[in-house]
């Protein structure tokens, strides 16, 4: 009987094992996962409000690894893999030979380098142990500072306003979002933390951290002292290559796989955060994403492939973010853009269309209250998905519908 091996049970990893069985895979799977959790999401991890609604929710519910004939192990890190000898050695000493090995070992979130990181005071947020910790500051009274105005910073922000916790956050660049949100969506955001209270400061420089009496101390290059009960870091998360690194595999910001995720090495795949991989529909421009839904659906691409199936990756990059009761989404990517169209679709939402010189559509990025733009970008992804070069006169003219552009 063949055996494939899964490392790493977060999103991707669950989403492969799951999807090996439902494609008809007969043979052994073992999902192995550092954390002592079984698979969890960690989208709620920065959203929800309470320890309780923060979860953990399950990707599926423990009994069913069983049932599905897959062996879960948790708490066990893979410490080696080695491509010639196929097989992993286990932090518990075990040796297990693989016929084809998948990596799912994600991200890892950033640290700030040199200054007081890793203390009881200032932490960073990716898993449901991370969340728990936060949580416990998050009361009336107490003053988060979060460092970075990426997206997991400022939905944590949004939390603990909610909870009644005075937030600061504090970002290097000119504005918030930088990387990937146009100005006009960020601005939206920005004014909503500010209407809620959150202090957001742009432009600013962290000189040092430090831990006294019971609290984090930062200064900045400025000169000025920012006191918190708790400092977030929220800079961007590093992919997990450790284990790929030291088996020989090619690294390009992340594990470098081709279009059917396949690494450099024979039988060795990778899927989700931890990868980067050609995106066909952008002339084969190599990429990494982390996001939830990428996680899902690589998961269940590599599991394809691994079956021998032979289906490339065609999906068109698709995140959200919510904040306070404002919902954000961008599908597509927008670099190589020139002109940008906005599409008002009242109470305030809109949609920017973002088109490359000869007028294709690239990305769309909206926002508005709960699922305002939900059907509009999902109409966006598709003809980003057709690489339409629709009339820019019809996508800002909220009157057209955009369906009518996919079908012309
Ligand atoms: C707080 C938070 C909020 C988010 N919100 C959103 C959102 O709103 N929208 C969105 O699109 N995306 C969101 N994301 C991103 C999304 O959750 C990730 O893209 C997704 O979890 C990636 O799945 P993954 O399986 O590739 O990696 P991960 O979920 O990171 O799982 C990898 C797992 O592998 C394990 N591992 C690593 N190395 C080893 C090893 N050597 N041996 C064994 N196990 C190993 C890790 O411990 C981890 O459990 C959010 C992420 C976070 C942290």
């Amino acid at each position: 009987m063949t055996h494939f091996v899964i490392i790493g049970a977060g999103e991707c990893g669950a989403r492969a094992a799951f999807a090996l069985r439902e494609k008809g895979y007969d043979g052994e799977i073992t999902l192995i996962g550092s954390e002592t959790l079984v698979p969890y999401e960690r989208p709620p991890l920065s959203k929800a409000g309470d320890e309780e609604a923060a979860g953990p929710k399950f990707i599926a519910k423990v009994e069913r690894y069983a049932e599905s004939g897959i062996s879960l192990l948790t708490g066990i890190t893979v410490q080696h893999l080695n491509p010639e000898a196929k097989s992993v050695t286990l932090s518990d000493g075990r040796a297990v030979a693989y016929d084809k090995v998948l990596l799912t070992t994600g991200a890892r979130a950033r640290m700030l380098q040199d200054i007081g990181v890793g203390s009881k005071h200032i932490r960073s947020l990716r898993t449901h142990a991370d969340a728990v910790a936060l949580r416990k500051v998050m009361v009336p009274g107490k003053h988060i500072v979060v460092i970075g105005g990426g997206f997991i910073g400022l939905e944590l922000a949004a939390t603990a306003r909610a909870l009644g916790t005075d937030v600061t956050v504090l970002e290097g660049l000119e504005r918030v979002l930088k990387r990937g949100v146009p100005e006009e969506v960020a601005e939206v955001i920005c004014e909503r933390h500010s209407l809620e209270g959150v202090d957001i400061r742009c432009g600013v420089a962290i000189a040092a951290m430090k831990e006294e009496d019971e609290r984090a101390v930062i200064q900045l290059a400025d000169g000025n002292m920012i006191e918190a009960d708790l400092v977030l870091v929220g800079i961007g998360a590093t992919p997990n290559t450790e284990l790929a690194v030291d088996a020989g595999l090619k690294i390009d910001n992340g594990i470098a796989v081709d279009e059917f995720l396949r690494t450099s090495a024979a039988d060795i795949y990778a899927a989700g955060d931890c990868c980067s991989f050609p995106l066909a529909i952008y002339g084969g421009r190599r990429v990494r994403l982390e996001s939830w839904r990428n996680a899902q659906e690589q998961g269940a691409l590599a599991a394809a492939n691994m079956m021998g199936l032979g289906e490339a990756v065609s999906a068109v990059p698709w995140f959200w973010s919510d904040q306070y009761d404002v919902t954000l989404q961008i599908a597509g990517l927008a670099e190589g853009a020139v002109r940008h169209l906005r599409r008002d679709l009242g109470d305030g939402a809109f949609i920017l269309f973002h088109l490359d010189q000869a007028g294709r559509l690239l990305a769309a990025s909206g926002i508005g209250r709960g699922n305002a733009v939900a059907r509009d970008i999902r109409l966006a992804e598709m003809l980003i998905a057709v690489r339409a070069h629709p009339d820019p006169a019809a996508l800002v003219a909220s009157s057209v519908k955009l369906k009518s552009l996919l079908a012309a």
